[in-house]
């Protein structure tokens, strides 16, 4: 019932009643139906601003009746995590890690200066020692700078968070590396994805098309990519930095398995920034990933990097590490000759087609991949079924290079679950 409705009644109940009472008794009355009215009117004005401030949707917020549609962005409730496999026991070929473990002496080195390590302590914010370590093994040009990460996907999201203007766009090719894009739901950039060809080579009229048309703030290349394993035509990434109105950040995580680098040309293109991690080269548990570029885009992303984020015990053992580097350079050589052997392998097997690789793992695509996928888990193989996460990927499934004898079992496990469900 409303307020004015309240009203009239009132009026009429004491008219009603006038007169078989006294006036005394009538003004007590009147004067405490009013207090019930004014009451009645308090409350139903404040109702009705609750209902202006609130949408009408919403239920007022308590803790007890408290549900994530109430406070979690869209972008946030529409997307999956990151899902990653229980392995025990498996042989894991899944994730692009190094096989190899490290020689006795190099072990004995870290457990001494990890014993030695003050963890009581934070660690150096800057990480001066371990960044002159990068520059010297990385042979980065002297006037570039260097931020790191908690792994090259910290890096993406401080670079997604820094152009996070209001309808700022960030691009990338499709398939590749997921977290382009769901780190541009984390940070609300619009997202597009530009379709690779057949091949899996870069469409150059898509791209020069889509880079005019949504002028993004942002663009990820990955070379080599992942999943498909090539590396892009180095002329057509050069022509993507030109035209492109922002950042271009050519993303190589997997630089040691590669023949061709972007590093050496960061001077020739002053919106380019080179990303790498150690993950690859037998570091994935450490967590170390890193910028390479110009003072001026580089000193806007410290701003964004929490303190301390690389740890005292990550800093210390990924700079002996690198002192030898030699040994983890050899540990990828292996790998990339191994990774030979297990094309061959692949190709050699009926009905599979294996896609070129300049990275430590291969794509291959083959009738019946999720079941074929099933199989190897049951004979304890873990490698990584794509089939199902993008139409371009449709009966793919990508292994990463093991030790010799890893990717022999996984080519048996393969060739004998081929058969079981052919
Ligand atoms: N970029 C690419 C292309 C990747 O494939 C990966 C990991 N698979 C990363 C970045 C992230 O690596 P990390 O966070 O381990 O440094």
């Amino acid at each position: 019932m409303g307020a004015t409705a309240i009203r009239v009644k009132q009026v009429h109940f004491v008219r009603l009643i006038g007169g078989e009472i006294s006036t005394a008794v009538r003004r007590m009355l009147h004067e405490f139906i009013s207090l019930i009215c004014i009451t009645i009117e308090v409350k139903y004005a404040i109702s009705r601003l609750h209902k202006f401030v609130m949408p009408s949707n919403s239920k007022p917020l308590s803790p007890d009746s408290l549900l994530p549609e109430q406070l979690i962005r869209q972008e946030v409730l529409a997307l999956n995590a990151y899902h990653v496999q229980p392995s025990p026991g498996m042989v894991k070929l899944d994730a692009m890690e190094n096989p190899y473990g490290l020689p006795d002496g190099i072990r004995a080195e870290i457990a001494g200066a990890v014993a030695n390590a003050a963890i009581n302590r934070y660690p150096d914010a800057n990480a001066q020692s371990l960044k002159q370590r990068i520059r010297e093994v990385s042979g980065l040009p002297p006037e570039m700078e260097v931020l790191l990460g908690n792994g090259s996907d910290e890096i993406i999201q401080l670079l997604a968070m820094a152009v996070a203007k209001p309808g700022a766009t960030l691009l990338s090719v499709e398939p590749s590396f997921v977290m382009y894009k769901m780190i541009s739901a984390f940070t609300s950039l619009n997202y597009v994805g530009v379709p690779l060809t057949e091949d899996f080579s870069l469409d150059m009229p898509a791209m020069l098309e889509a880079i005019k048309r949504y002028r993004p703030a942002l663009i990820f290349l990955a070379y080599p990519n992942n999943p498909t394993g090539n590396l892009f035509d180095a002329t057509a990434i050069e022509q993507i930095i030109r035209a492109a109105p922002g950042l271009v950040v050519v993303d190589e995580a997997y630089y040691a398995f590669a023949s061709d680098s972007f590093l050496p040309r960061l001077g020739s293109f002053p919106n380019l920034l080179v990303m790498r991690t150690f993950s690859k080269l037998g570091m994935a548990g450490l967590r170390l990933g890193y910028l390479a570029g110009s003072k001026i885009w580089l000193e806007q992303l410290e701003k964004l990097r929490l303190p301390y984020n690389v740890g005292v015990l990550p800093q210390l053992v990924a700079e002996i590490l690198l002192q030898h580097h030699d040994v983890l350079l050899q540990q990828a050589g292996q790998i990339k000759l191994d990774r030979s052997w297990l094309f061959e392998r692949l190709v050699g097997t009926v009905d599979v087609h294996a896609y070129p690789s300049a990275a430590n793992f291969i794509l291959f695509r083959l009738p019946r991949a999720a079941s074929v996928f099933e199989g190897l888990k049951q004979r304890s193989v873990l490698i990584k079924k794509l089939d199902g996460g993008h139409p371009a990927l449709a009966d793919c499934l990508r292994v990463t290079v093991g030790t010799a004898d890893e990717n022999e079992l996984f080519i048996r496990a393969l060739q004998e679950s081929i058969h079981q469900f052919s």
